[in-house]
């Protein structure tokens, strides 16, 4: 999910290395390191924790590195706390990885993604005598290349499809092997990787900035394909060992637009990154078809002892607590609250050890989830941390934690990091439902199969953005908007809601539908926009008629409701639609097209602000002028 770079050619590699390694630091990672070979000498491999001087530092600017073929990585935890033996690059032998100094390793390597079967991988390479010095899943890969290298006695490219045809997993490799100098190796399955060629120089990366200011001729690998990268040259294999060729494409974008992969925002990019965030965030607990939270160290009997459930959380991740609250109260018939964690630390509620708290954080650094954390350790309840970022403060202190792969998230306003919590707490309801008795193995694996659907269903609403982008360019005048929905379909309005107000600075709110007529009622009027969110079927009618109610005050409508369910349409103005799933996992597609009203509004937004600003300065400029004329 972060950063990978290689570099053969006649120059010294560790300072491009690094330089192309600092072009990828928007990014954001925990540790970086180099791998740098001269000639048939032993790779010598460097790592550093934080950011990307320390390991400039370590390696004087990457002067103390000799050698023209190399390989670099940022890393982005997935598997091992971030520190510098889980640091990349990773070595085929058994050195302790402590990362400075000349290693004696046939393979050496750097990955991006993450290798979902690495626990079964690691127990036959131990059986065949491999000894291991990280927690990574990378390790796990750059042993099985070794082994298939030494066990078949075959060339790397074979090792390496040998190798793609046993990992289960996405991932970009790139690979020394010391018996050929001045050669990458590189491998790709559903994570990025090219190839840039310039001169009698060849340069690896994962992403486009990385060697935009060195060449613009790039080689694009294909899923499951090897690269066999020399000083100037490049061949292609697929699967069967075979050479394929690829064209060689011209790369036309700035550095600003390459940063964000082609998309115009990063919060648009980390949109469309939302399939794969919660592929990944699926893939890591539910293997071959069955829950495994064992790495969360939540045993069966600390599930059935369970008597209430405590959300705590800021923001977005509230809103993830309050749609969990819906599906675990229904799935496993816990009494859950949801606590804003700035409130929570403050408030005395009576818990005990048979409370479990679950604090909700993308980054697991939030300063009132911590501390709300620590409340609740201190009254002695059991705690769960749900985060994205592996070693953090919340997901150290926590008894037990659950992490999301949602990758590294720049944009302010979270999507990704959102969907992923929403996916890791729906497994967690179906689990603790499971483990309780509440529901059947059948109706699991119901669920299960259902939320394996859910990636491609939200790529296909992700495909008819264009609509939402019309819709929110007539809306950008609107003063108000109220997101109204009730049960589950109310916790999906409060984030839409909240990616409104804090991208578009447009006024919203989010109400549940029937509370409406208590008195905030009377603030709809001609115009208003009001979006109701009707995904629940027996709560479709209530809400609808809600919505009803405001039309009669001039609010102008927005549904949002499954396929098929055109009915909607003798109501409302506007209406979208969403594939159908069980109803229970409705929040994670129903979110998608909220995230682009308020991403588009916005977009159209800062154009008029920009538009209304130069109009006044030309108006400005008009009356200065005018009035310089008349003055004698
Ligand atoms: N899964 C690997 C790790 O945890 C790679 C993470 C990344 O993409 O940076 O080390």
């Amino acid at each position: 999910m972060c950063g990978i770079v290689g570099y053969t050619g006649h120059r010294q590699a560790a300072p491009i290395l690094l330089d192309s390694l600092s072009r990828l630091e928007y990014r954001g990672y925990d540790s970086a390191g180099l791998a740098v070979r001269n000639g048939t000498a032993l790779a010598e491999v460097v790592k550093a924790t934080g950011k990307l001087y320390h390991l400039a530092d370590k390696t004087d600017q990457g002067r103390a590195l000799t050698g023209n073929c190399g390989i670099g990585h940022t890393r982005w935890a997935t598997h091992g706390d971030p520190s510098v033996v889980n640091a990349h690059p990773h070595v085929s032998g058994n050195c302790s990885g402590s990362g400075s100094g000349a290693v004696e390793s046939d393979v050496v390597g750097v990955h991006n993604g993450i290798i979902e079967n690495y626990t079964e991988l690691k127990e036959k390479l131990l059986r065949h005598g491999y000894v291991f010095y990280s927690d990574t899943d990378t390790e796990v890969a750059v042993k099985l290349v070794d082994y298939y290298y030494k066990k078949y006695k075959i060339g790397p490219v074979d090792a390496i499809t040998r190798c793609m045809v046993r990992i289960r997993g996405s991932y970009a490799l790139a690979l020394m092997f010391k018996d050929y100098p001045d050669e990458i190796f590189a491998a790709r399955k559903d994570s990025p990787m090219i190839i840039g060629i310039q001169d009698q120089e060849s340069y690896l990366a994962s992403d486009v900035p990385a060697i935009l200011k060195y060449t613009r001729q790039v080689y694009y690998i294909d899923n499951l394909q090897v690269a066999r990268v020399s000083p100037g040259k490049v061949l292609f294999y697929d699967l069967n060992g075979d050479e394929v060729s690829m064209p060689l494409t011209e790369i036309t974008w700035d550095a600003e637009a390459a940063e964000k992969g082609g998309f115009e925002h990063f919060m648009l990019k980390e949109i469309h990154e939302q399939p794969q965030a919660v592929r990944d965030t699926l893939n890591s607990l539910v293997k071959d078809g069955r829950i495994d939270l064992s790495e969360t160290g939540l045993t069966d009997e600390i599930i059935q002892g369970i008597e209430q459930i405590d959300i705590v959380a800021c923001g977005s991740a509230w809103h993830v607590g309050m749609a969990a609250q819906y599906v675990i109260e229904d799935l496993a018939g816990i009494p859950v609250r949801v606590e804003l964690a700035s409130e929570f630390r403050y408030r005395n509620i009576p818990m005990d050890r048979k409370t479990m708290v679950i604090v909700i954080s993308q980054s697991g650094e939030t300063a009132d989830s911590l501390a709300a954390l620590r409340v609740a350790k201190e009254r002695g309840t059991m705690t769960l941390a749900i985060v994205n970022v592996i070693g953090s403060t919340i997901a150290r202190e926590a008894d037990h934690v659950l992490y999301t792969l949602a990758g590294p998230e720049i944009a302010v306003a979270t999507t990704k990091a959102y969907s992923a919590q929403l996916a890791a707490a729906d497994v967690l309801a179906i689990h603790l439902a499971r483990i309780r008795e509440k529901i059947t193995q059948e109706r699991e694996d119901e669920m299960l199969a259902e939320l394996a659907l859910l990636p491609d269903k939200m790529a296909r609403i992700l495909e008819e953005k264009e609509r939402l982008q019309w819709f929110s360019s007539k809306m950008a005048n609107t003063h108000d908007i109220f997101f109204i929905g009730r049960g589950l379909d109310y916790a999906i309005s409060l984030e839409g809601s909240l990616k409104m107000k804090e991208i578009s600075y447009i006024h919203s709110e989010a109400y549940a539908a029937g509370e409406l007529k208590h008195g905030t009622i009377s603030l709809i009027e001609t115009g208003t926009l009001v979006i109701g969110v009707l995904t629940q079927k027996e709560l479709y009618e209530k809400t609808v008629s809600n919505m009803m109610e405001c039309k009669s005050r001039g609010a102008y409508l927005m549904g949002i409701t499954t396929n098929g369910n055109f009915s909607v349409e003798d109501s409302v103005n506007f209406t979208v639609y969403i594939p159908k799933t069980d109803e229970h996992f409705m929040a994670s597609l129903a979110v998608i097209p909220l995230q682009l009203l308020g991403y588009y509004t916005s977009v159209k937004g800062a154009f008029r602000s920009s538009w209304a600003a130069a109009r006044s300065l030309l108006k400005t400029v008009h009356w200065t002028v005018f009035r310089a004329r008349r003055t004698p």
